[in-house]
């Protein structure tokens, strides 16, 4: 990796996965609550925020970064904060930072550097894509892009307990980090950083990926749609970005989510889908809302000017938007 923004990004989310590993094998009921939004955030989401935005203010002190979450709630809870601090302080060597005392106040500090307005260029930063995942010891996602004018520029996305191939084989080695870089294609690396191979996506007709919570999405139309297309194994229902990095690997020739009718003001947020955009475009698919527009990065924190999300391996793209135009 020669850029030094992709190296920095690339080792962050190599060190927050860890985080999240651990957070998941050792967590106790205490680890998680609810935001106001009643979605919930873990030790896990704060201490994968503090530790990439460090590195980032660390490399590039300069950089925006607009990410998920917000030191507000922890500030009021000591014994989060505690246990956020504790595996901070796992990750960030004690020589270098001469500050333990002071350490979580530092962890609010990192955490709070992801509050800043969307720029010219800026990171978006989802610490944990799909927390309801990561809460059934399932699928999600650490989500890290950097935008230039609207246009994402890198995608790292850390899958710690995605299989390297979605195959249903419990036995199958698990957790990958997908780095798309633009113009230059999607990786795919081990946790621990080493290649495993490029992804592509399939021509061949595959399945249809959507979200594990129906709430997030309207199921039915989905499978409808796929069936048109002549899909019909049943979808690869997954937490999290995850998706996107199925659809870039030829596991499933689309990803849909269009708005669950029952929350149809809600607008998608930017950290939920720019870093995937890049994993699955790189890989020779396309993204765009269920309209056909583009992903707008610009209009804030959530994409007020679209409707939905639509991935698919490129080739099958206009049809699916010329039958969700039909419905
Ligand atoms: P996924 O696992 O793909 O469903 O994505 C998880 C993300 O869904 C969370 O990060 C939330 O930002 C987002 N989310 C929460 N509620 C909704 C909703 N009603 N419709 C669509 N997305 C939602
Ligand atoms: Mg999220």
């Amino acid at each position: 990796m020669h850029n030094k923004k992709n190296k920095i990004a690339f080792d962050a989310v190599i060190r927050a996965s860890e985080l999240c590993q651990q957070v998941q094998s050792e967590m106790v009921l205490t680890d998680a609550i609810q935001k106001n939004d009643r979605s919930p955030v873990t030790v896990a989401d704060f201490g994968s925020q503090a530790l990439i935005c460090k590195a980032i203010s660390d490399a590039f002190p300069d950089d925006i970064i607009v990410a998920e979450e917000n030191a507000q709630a922890l500030k009021k809870n000591p014994q989060l904060l505690e246990r956020v601090t504790e595996y901070v302080q796992r990750f960030v060597p004690k020589k270098t930072e001469n500050i333990n005392k002071f350490l979580s106040e530092k962890v609010c500090d990192w955490i709070d550097l992801g509050s800043s307005d969307i720029g010219d260029s800026f990171w978006t930063l989802d610490p944990i894509d799909g927390t309801k995942g990561f809460l059934r010891q399932d699928q999600y996602a650490i989500a890290l892009a950097w935008i230039v004018k609207g246009e994402v520029q890198l995608g790292v996305l850390g899958c710690p307990n995605l299989p390297y191939q979605y195959d249903n084989n419990p036995e199958s080695k698990r957790g990958c980090i997908f780095v798309a870089v633009k113009g230059e294609g999607t990786s795919i690396y081990t946790l621990k950083g080493k290649y495993i191979r490029d992804a592509k996506v399939t021509n061949k007709s595959s399945r249809l990926a959507e979200s594990y919570e129906s709430t997030h999405g309207d199921s039915n139309t989905h499978i409808k749609i796929a069936n048109q297309l002549g899909l019909n194994e049943p979808p690869l229902q997954i937490d999290s970005q995850a998706k996107y990095g199925v659809v870039a690997r030829g596991e499933a020739s689309l990803y849909i989510r269009l708005p669950n009718p029952a929350y149809p003001d809600y607008r998608e947020c930017i950290w939920d889908h720019a870093a995937g955009l890049l994993v699955v475009e790189e890989a020779g698919g396309k993204v765009t809302d269920a309209k056909g527009d583009p992903l707008n990065f610009l209009s804030g924190r959530r994409m007020k000017d679209n409707h939905g999300v639509v991935a698919t391996n490129g080739t099958l793209h206009k049809k699916v938007l010329s039958i969700i135009s039909t419905i």
